[in-house]
Order: structure tokens, then C-alpha cells, then sequence
């Protein structure tokens, strides 16, 4: 009988929740919990030079006593929806075989938490099957097929996300510049003329990567991207990984990463801001630090100029517990959103190391 009850609760527990609908309590919990610490915390939101929509969209939500974490994704979605950004979700390039393949992960300071996913197929916005594995399993990061059962197994559909303006620009690359792919014979670490294919303009990355301090102080953040275009399939970069494309600490800060995903894995570069942060560096030297530290691991020829500098770039993105916020790149050039209660967020430059 106990039992029976049980399964009556559940299934009417159940039937109350949709795909769109998940996100709820997370929410009104943390609100109850800390509504009294309100006024004290400076709100601020950070994002990558394509997030001025969804910078915009995340302070709303924050100034309306929303949480951090739905301020982020709320924004987002904006781009993984939007076809004509071609480096995230729906319309993002898609790997060398003309398939999307996208990546995403989240961060929630307050419960420490995180959940990530990784080539994940036909589904337009990881961040929210992120924030899913984060919420409803035990794991952190799901992949590929099992990736895609996940996200159905919770009522979302499969569509194709491959737009015609992302599949005429990877045909063109297929039909002129497919000998510079990701393949590589075996080689030196001094060998220089080969791995091409990182440096051609076709193959242009992008990600958008957005951080926030809500009104409680509580902070999170969320990175989610199509990945390096025309990729080989299956390949997975920063974005997804915890420590390294996305990194929240509640007490310290958060960082995230755009830029290439595999100079940044090798070095975990969002954690590294947060710990530079923790030591006491604003959000722009942790971002500047670690954009030096990169450099210092970036030893193969083949990805180095003639002055022996970097023929890459990563970006960071951060904001420390105060509402202070930072950002820098390896090279010269690059932008970041920031808003600290507008109705309109603003661009910045980037710290750099080197000038173009
Ligand atoms: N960091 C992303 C990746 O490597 C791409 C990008 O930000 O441009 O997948």
C-alpha cells in the first residue's frame, strides 16, 4: 500500500514537470536561504564579445531577484537559438563530416555544483542538458549518444541544427581547404610546417561563455559552443570541461573561455583565474596571468610564430565575490560584454600579452 502511494506521488510529482519546467526549485530554494544578505552584493555579469543580448537578457532576471545560474542560461539560449551566430548551437559550423556536434557546461556557486555535456548531437541548447545532468543524475559531464538519450529521456526533440548558411561555409571548406584538417603524421615537437588547418580563417572559432554575481552574492556561469569547426568527430575542447572552459567558486569568483579548447585543456585555465583570483589578483591579472601561462605551455612548433609566440588566441572572462570584473586574451583585439544593471550591456577590450 505504502508503495502504492509512493508511486501515485511520484507519478503525479512527475506529470507536474516538463522539459522546460525543471529549473524551478534550485531557484526558490537558494532565495530562501539567503534573502536577507540582498543589498550587500554589487550584480554584475560578464560574457564573451557575442553575449550582448544575453548579458542584457541575465541582468534582467538578476535584477529581478533571480538566481545567477537562470540569469546565465536564460541568456544564452538567446544564442544557441540564434542561427546567425554560426559558433554556437542551432547554426553553429559543424564537425568535418557536416554534423553539429555541441558542448556546454554550467556551474552553480551557491550549491557547488556543476554538470556538463559533450558532443552532443540534434539538440539545440546544451546548457540546459547541462544543467540536467547536473541536476538530475550524479555525474558531471555526459557524452555523445548517451548525451542524447539523456536529453530525450527529459522530453526534449531531436532537430536537425545544421542551417544552410553553416553547411554552404563547410562545403566550401570540404571543397578548397580540406588537406588542412586536424589529422597529423607523426612528428617532432620542432616540426613546424604541418597542423595548418588551426590557423585558416575557415575554421574561425567561437563560444559564448557567461558569468554572473546575482543579488545574493551568489555567483555562476555557463559556456556552450559548436566547438572548433570542421573538427574531427567526437572531438571535444575547453567548453565542457570543468576547470578548463568554465569555473565557479561561490567564496572567490568565476571564469570562463573562448578561444582555442586545446591550448586551454592543457592548462585548466578557468580555475587557474579563479585560484589567481583567490590569491588576491583582480579579475583582469588572473585573466592576463593565466593567458601567460598558456604561453608558457605552448612548446609544439607547428603552433608558434617566428618570434616564438603563439599563433592562437584564448580569452578569459571573469568576475570575482566583490562584482568586479576582467577580462584578457593572448592577443590584441578581442572584446568582452559586461553589465553591471543596465538595460544595455557595453563592450570592453581585452588585456592582452601581445599586439598584433
Ligand atoms: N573554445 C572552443 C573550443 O575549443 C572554441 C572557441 O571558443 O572558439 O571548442
Amino acid at each position: 500500500m505504502d508503495s502504492v502511494i509512493k508511486r501515485r506521488e511520484f507519478l503525479k510529482t512527475a506529470a507536474a514537470l516538463s522539459a522546460g519546467s525543471i529549473a524551478v526549485t534550485q531557484a526558490a530554494y537558494y532565495e530562501s536561504a539567503s534573502r536577507t544578505a540582498q543589498s550587500q552584493f554589487r550584480q554584475v555579469v560578464i560574457a564573451s564579445s557575442n553575449g550582448l543580448m544575453s548579458s542584457a537578457r541575465a541582468m534582467e532576471i538578476i535584477r529581478s531577484g533571480g538566481d545567477a545560474l537562470d540569469a546565465v542560461i536564460a541568456g544564452v539560449n538567446i544564442v544557441e537559438d540564434d542561427p546567425s551566430d554560426i559558433s554556437v548551437g542551432y547554426g553553429g559550423l559543424p564537425n568535418e563530416e557536416g554534423v553539429v556536434e555541441l558542448d556546454s557546461s554550467v556551474m552553480h556557486g551557491p550549491s557547488g555544483r556543476g554538470g556538463a555535456v559533450a558532443s552532443l548531437r540534434n539538440i539545440k541548447n546544451p546548457s540546459k542538458i547541462a544543467r540536467l545532468v547536473m541536476e538530475r543524475t550524479d555525474h558531471v559531464l555526459l557524452v555523445g549518444e548517451g548525451a542524447l538519450r539523456f536529453a530525450k529521456a527529459h522530453g526534449f526533440k531531436e532537430e536537425e541544427l545544421l542551417t544552410d548558411t553553416a553547411r554552404e561555409v563547410w562545403l566550401k571548406w570540404r571543397e578548397s581547404h580540406s588537406t588542412k584538417d586536424d589529422w597529423l603524421p607523426p612528428h617532432q615537437i620542432d616540426t613546424r610546417d604541418i597542423g595548418e588547418g588551426c590557423r585558416d580563417y575557415f575554421r574561425a572559432t567561437g563560444t559564448i561563455n557567461c558569468n554572473a554575481v546575482d543579488q545574493r552574492g551568489n555567483i555562476s556561469g555557463v559556456t556552450t559552443t559548436s566547438g572548433l569547426a570542421f573538427k574531427i568527430p567526437g572531438r571535444v575542447g575547453d567548453s565542457p570541461i570543468l576547470g578548463a572552459g568554465l569555473y565557479v567558486d561561490n567564496t572567490v569568483g568565476a571564469a570562463g573561455s573562448t578561444g582555442r579548447g586545446e591550448a586551454n585543456l592543457l592548462s585548466c585555465g578557468s580555475v587557474m583565474v579563479v585560484e589567481y583570483i583567490r590569491a588576491g589578483k583582480s579579475p583582469e591579472e588572473a585573466c592576463l596571468q593565466t593567458c601567460k601561462r598558456i604561453v608558457d605551455q605552448t612548446k609544439m612548433k607547428r603552433l608558434l610564430d617566428d618570434h616564438g609566440r603563439p599563433n592562437f588566441n584564448v580569452s578569459f572572462y571573469a568576475i570575482n565575490k566583490k562584482g568586479e570584473y576582467g577580462s584578457a586574451a593572448i592577443w590584441s583585439g578581442s572584446q568582452f560584454v559586461v553589465n553591471t544593471g543596465e538595460p544595455e550591456s557595453r563592450k570592453g577590450d581585452c588585456a592582452y600579452l601581445y599586439k598584433h
